[in-house]
């Protein structure tokens, strides 16, 4: 497996929408960064400007969406955002924002890797530091797992498997894909958020997302997307698989293996994460090797 140098940006850049859940009018600010830093991310609406150093060590627990927090420093909605870098491959970069939850947009990263994408990469003098997987291994429980193992110097593999059962409005549907900035930004990144008009109900009764129409996510009734049109036909699957990048981002190197998802979630994600990191961390070159 070739090893490569970290990257930044060329140039900062900007994404501006409203938070899903607040409704909150927010702006995503990107900047290069060095060598080092890694993913720096910034409160500018508090006083303080208080920062976390994104990881697992900052992952909050939460159902429907990934929360970062340390102290005053919390950040909401972060996967999508996480997934495109990671994609891209930026490994230094200082993002500033301006609300704690960062923008829905239309349900997808695109608007985050054409941003990305148009501020340029430059390639720094320190080599990505990978986590290369040479055994499996697996989390979960029968019905909702996750498997990693190894490639054999072969590119790394995704797989996301979606499965409601018969009575669900979404179909059952599996998406496997390389992780590259090519796949990533075509396959991948324009693939939408989605609910049941079910949950929706659910929300709004909760006082959430009162503001969001079927045109900002993929809502889902029996018939189908509701006054909607999917991007692909497996937009569900290839959804939960740009998730399960985010969230596996947070171990903070490059993933060099297979992984299946079979229906996991946000919350199996950063489990299966924590266990690669552990396993990493206590074994030697033999087994798992945390390169760099
Ligand atoms: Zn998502």
């Amino acid at each position: 497996m070739r090893q490569r140098n970290e990257h930044t940006i060329a140039n900062c850049c900007q994404v501006d929408g409203r938070g899903y859940w607040s409704g909150q009018k927010v702006r995503v600010r990107m900047y290069p960064a060095s060598v080092g830093t890694g993913l720096v991310m910034v409160r500018t609406d508090l006083v303080e400007k208080p920062m976390l150093q994104v990881g697992l060590a900052t992952r909050q627990e939460h159902q429907l969406r990934t929360v970062l927090a340390s102290g005053q420093a919390k950040f909401a909605m972060v996967e999508h955002l996480l997934a495109s870098l990671y994609a891209l491959e930026i490994d230094n970069c200082v993002i500033e924002v301006n609300a704690e939850e960062l923008p829905g947009l239309d349900g997808s990263a695109a608007a985050y890797v054409d941003a990305l994408r148009s501020a340029g990469l430059v390639i720094q003098a320190a080599a990505r530091k990978q986590l290369i997987v040479d055994r499996t291994v697996r989390v979960g429980t029968a019905a909702s797992w996750l498997e990693v193992s190894p490639t054999h110097g072969q590119a790394s593999q995704f797989e996301y498997v979606l499965d409601y059962g018969p009575d669900s409005p979404i179909r059952a549907q599996t998406f496997r894909s390389t992780i590259g900035p090519h796949e990533f930004s075509t396959q991948i990144a324009p693939a939408r958020t989605f609910v049941t008009s079910e949950q929706v109900q659910q929300l709004r009764a909760a006082g959430v997302a009162e503001h969001v129409s079927p045109q900002d996510l993929l809502v889902f009734d029996q018939a189908g997307p509701v006054q909607n049109r999917l991007r692909f036909d497996d937009e569900c699957a290839r959804h939960k698989l740009l998730d399960l990048v985010g969230d596996l981002s947070l171990i903070n190197c490059e993933f060099i293996g297979r992984i299946v998802s079979h229906r996991g979630g946000h919350a199996l994600n950063a489990v299966m994460a924590k266990k690669l990191l552990q396993i990493a961390q206590r074994t030697t070159d033999k087994l798992f090797r945390k390169a760099g």
